[in-house]
């Protein structure tokens, strides 16, 4: 739905390292089950390779190694300049073409940026989390939202290009303290936005919180309920939102390594068939359809939005509308956004 160059990513973990302290969420450990440590050259290289080596990457560009899940910013100067140098020398062969990566805004400012200027990163992502002062400070972030702000104008000033990660469902956060953080993030004009779901990782602060009763985590229905909320705030401003939800990862199902939270491995085609089924009830309560049997138009591609998974979205329309028959039908002439309602004889919603 969003109109963005999705590049080919590379990621290269950094498991909470140049981190000051543990986020009361967070253990990378758990989520990228890669040990901590900086990678040596030659693990390094062989984890470029072994992408370089797939072969829909030849067929794809642009071409990012990405560092995540640490705060790249803050770690030693030395490990910093050591691994953008190993990452430059795939972009001077041309096998990939630049680097991005994730860190804290409270470690953005003019000399970490000065580090960096001379090697080819492209693309630096915030972990944002929320612009409430009360909920960073429970999440235990260690910054506040004039951090985030002080980093924003930086990388504008520095034409970086800039990606905001955002967290719903934090301790002490609720649904009108995430739009707000919505509203402050997209008036500082990030390139895109993630927006991640709280769920409690093993051995985090949060999951101790959990436990003994201090914190629960959203239902999956109120967190897709959010999300959409935010996803429709920023696509008003025209900010593309890259991703919703968590990645999925191997043993995440399994209490392995999540032991509660709104996680679901199709969690943006959550949200996404949540607006379709808004649009079409908007269009049958607002027009009182009295029809049994409707055709919705929709591009073939948002068909299973549409429907939305195991047809949930179709039966809770007929349930609602006292509706015998829908029929989903594919007409490309539409945008992936659209959809367009009829008795068969009329359209009512272009
Ligand atoms: S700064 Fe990011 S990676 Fe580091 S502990 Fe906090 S959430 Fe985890």
């Amino acid at each position: 739905m969003d109109k963005i160059e999705k590049p080919l990513v590379i990621p290269i973990f950094i498991p909470s390292m140049g981190c000051p302290h543990l986020c009361a969420f967070c253990n990378q450990t758990v989520i990228t089950r890669v040990k901590k440590g900086v990678p040596s050259a030659e693990q390094f290289r062989s984890e470029v390779d072994k992408f370089l080596g797939y072969n829909n990457v030849k067929k794809r560009k642009p071409v990012q190694i990405a560092f995540y899940g640490g705060n790249f910013l803050g770690l030693e100067k030395e490990d910093i300049i050591f691994l953008l140098h190993e990452a430059a020398q795939f972009i001077a062969a041309g096998t990939v073409d630049s680097i991005r990566f994730s860190t804290r805004p409270d470690t953005i400012d003019n000399d970490r940026i000065d580090i960096i200027k001379d090697f080819p990163v492209s693309t630096i992502e915030i972990g944002v989390q929320s612009m409430d002062d009360e909920v960073l400070a429970m999440a235990n972030r260690g910054h506040t939202s004039w951090d985030t702000e002080k980093a924003a104008y930086l990388l504008n000033a520095r034409d970086y290009e800039m990606g905001m990660q955002m967290m719903v469902g934090l301790p002490g956060d609720d649904a009108a303290k995430s739009l707000a953080t919505g509203h402050k993030i997209a008036a500082l004009s990030p390139d895109f936005v993630r927006i991640y779901p709280t769920v409690i990782l093993k051995d985090s602060l949060l999951a101790k919180w959990y436990r003994i009763g201090k914190y629960s985590p959203l239902s999956l229905e109120s967190c897709v309920t959010l999300v959409k909320n935010l996803y429709l705030l920023f696509r008003k401003k025209e900010i593309p939102v890259i991703r919703m939800g968590l990645q999925v990862s191997e043993n995440f199902e399994d209490g392995a390594t999540m032991l509660a939270g709104p996680f679901h491995p199709a969690f943006g085609h959550l949200v996404y068939s949540e607006i379709f089924l808004d649009k079409v009830s908007y269009v049958l309560e607002s027009d009182n359809f009295p029809h049994k049997t409707i055709s919705i138009r929709v591009h073939p591609r948002s068909i299973s939005k549409m429907r939305g998974l195991k047809n949930k979205n179709i039966e809770i329309l007929k349930n609602k509308f006292h509706i015998n028959s829908i029929k989903i039908v594919p007409d490309s002439s539409l945008s992936e956004e659209a959809s367009e309602v009829s008795d068969s004889s009329h359209s009512i919603f272009p």
